[in-house]
């Protein structure tokens, strides 16, 4: 499939490209060749191969930031009326075959799985560890919703009957389901986004990132191909006033978004002040997830555990650790192995093997880091400042600050904020958390159980991981999505995600 084919419009995809002036990059003959896995989770016989089209996408990027056009709002609230008009058909179609269509996605996912991690690669600026564990989430995600689909909409529940009629209850879908997804996992969110609201009987219009749309028409791709049909799954491609447009229309049924707290209260004012149906909206935002290292920790895993939460995927990640508090005891002795740990990392072009952080997403994202990196220049004290190539590249850095409340906000890059802690001041690090008002992840590493057991009660967090790393949560292992400013609580690839798509309906039948 040549490069100029991805950016033309297949049926159902609406306003997502120009077809006209792309130059035809040709897809490497050898690059569907069966992989064989190795230590490193994947071995390309056709690495120059990846290479060369990584590169291809990147140059094509670089050239033509705008290759893909943004949707107007005419085009958006077509791809509404488009989907409403699907929307019967594919609620009707049983779920068994719903289900099966997902299957075929999953299984297409892996077969196209070199040219995913390229466009990941190109248009993303993943890793290439980061860009192999996203089209397996992708992956995960479909097979996931697919065999949770079958249970839960596959057939009716039948309630009791203490009055001597029939009681039954059944889940249906809501009607047209807006899917507005972030860069920073512009596959697997993306994907997990859709197919959810697909498994659950809704059509879809989905609003990709107007950083990663090639990744996104892609996938949109592929879901008809599986046998999605044109009618029930819609993209419009664009920035936030196209996802405005969408928001605002009269006839959707519910929303999903992962994105900033900001935008999601915009998009649930929007909602709300809607005159009709009251429509649902299912949000997962972002976070200033802190970890807790007590002085019974093992120094080692700390460092190790701490280097991957805050700077793997260049800490773009709504997970990542961004506020460390360490016990005052051992903090001298931490920091020092954290810095060392993190002077390690090789930071540059993402497609090279030895690459542990790639570039951020794009000038705007660096510019804010640097801007933060500045203040905390003249506000905190410097622990650890690596260096970085040039380039949207932004090194890893550690700051100590004297307290909590001098992070006010959620920095999305790799920058990590220490503060020490008296052991008997710990009530003290968990009302700093509580008072950031968000509740997405938390790391705890500590040897002792009533510690870790005070934490869990007292914090109400969405994901917490106790002696191990904070990002990573694996679709149906670790459900994941947080509370407060940090979403509507629903989890993705957890058993109840689904339902959250979904109308009930109970019928009841005196026989
Ligand atoms: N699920 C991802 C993780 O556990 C984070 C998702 C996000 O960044 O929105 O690391």
């Amino acid at each position: 499939v040549p490069i100029a084919d991805l950016l033309r419009r297949p049926a159902g995809i609406i306003g997502s490209a120009n077809s006209a002036g792309h130059p035809d990059i040709p897809l490497p003959a050898d690059l569907y060749r069966p992989q064989r896995e190795n230590s490193h989770g994947i071995e390309f016989g056709e690495r120059a191969a990846l290479d060369r089209l990584t590169a291809a996408i990147t140059a094509q990027r670089q050239a033509e930031p705008d290759a893909v056009a943004s949707s107007t709002t005419d085009e958006a609230n077509a791809a509404v009326a488009a989907a409403r008009r699907g929307f019967k058909a594919w609620n009707a179609t049983p779920a068994g075959r719903r289900a099966e269509i997902l299957d075929k996605a999953a299984d297409m996912l892996e077969q196209r799985r070199a040219h995913l991690i390229a466009l990941l690669q190109g248009e993303g600026g993943k890793t290439l560890d980061d860009a192999l564990s996203e089209v397996r989430e992708a992956t995960d995600f479909c097979r996931y919703y697919a065999a949770l689909g079958r249970k839960l909409f596959g057939g009716s529940e039948t309630m009791p009957g203490p009055t001597g009629e029939s009681n039954v209850l059944a889940l249906r879908g809501r009607g047209t389901f807006v899917a507005i997804s972030p860069w920073n996992f512009p596959l697997a969110i993306f994907l997990g986004q859709v197919t959810a609201a697909l498994m659950a009987g809704n059509a879809v219009v989905a609003k990709p990132a107007e950083q990663t749309p090639r990744i996104a028409t892609e996938a949109i791709r592929l879901l008809h191909e599986a046998g999605v049909p044109a009618s029930a799954l819609h993209l419009v491609q664009g920035d936030g006033a196209v996802g405005a447009a969408l928001v605002a229309h009269p006839d959707i049924a519910g929303v999903v978004f992962t994105g900033s707290t900001d935008v999601a209260r915009s998009i649930n004012r929007t909602l709300a002040a809607k005159d009709g149906p009251i429509v649902p909206l299912i949000a997962e935002t972002g976070g200033i997830n802190a970890m807790i290292v007590d002085a019974t920790a093992l120094p080692e895993q700390v460092a190790d555990d701490v280097v991957t939460s805050a700077f793997r995927s260049a800490g773009q990640r709504c997970s990542a650790l961004r506020l460390l508090f360490v016990q005052d005891d051992v903090a001298d002795r931490m920091i020092e192995m954290i810095a060392g740990a993190a002077r390690e990392l090789k930071i540059g072009d993402p497609s090279d093997l030895s690459t542990h952080v790639g570039p951020v997403i794009d000038a705007e994202a660096k510019q804010r880091l640097d801007a933060h990196i500045a203040l905390m220049k003249r506000n905190a004290r410097v622990h650890f400042e690596g260096r970085a190539p040039a380039g949207n590249f932004v090194a890893p850095h550690i700051f100590e600050l004297s307290h909590a409340g001098q992070l006010t906000e959620e920095v999305f890059g790799p920058i990590l904020h220490v503060v020490r802690y008296r052991a008997e001041r710990l009530a003290d690090v968990l009302a700093a958390i509580e008072a950031t008002g968000f509740g997405l992840t938390l790391g705890i590493h500590s040897r002792i159980e009533d510690t870790v057991d005070d934490v869990i009660d007292r914090l109400a967090v969405g994901n917490i991981y106790v002696n191990r790393n904070m990002i990573g949560a694996v679709v149906g292992v670790q459900p994941f999505g947080g509370s407060g400013l940090s979403g509507t609580g629903p989890k993705a690839g957890g058993p109840h995600y689904l339902a959250r798509f979904a109308t009930e309906q109970t019928v009841t039948i005196n026989t």
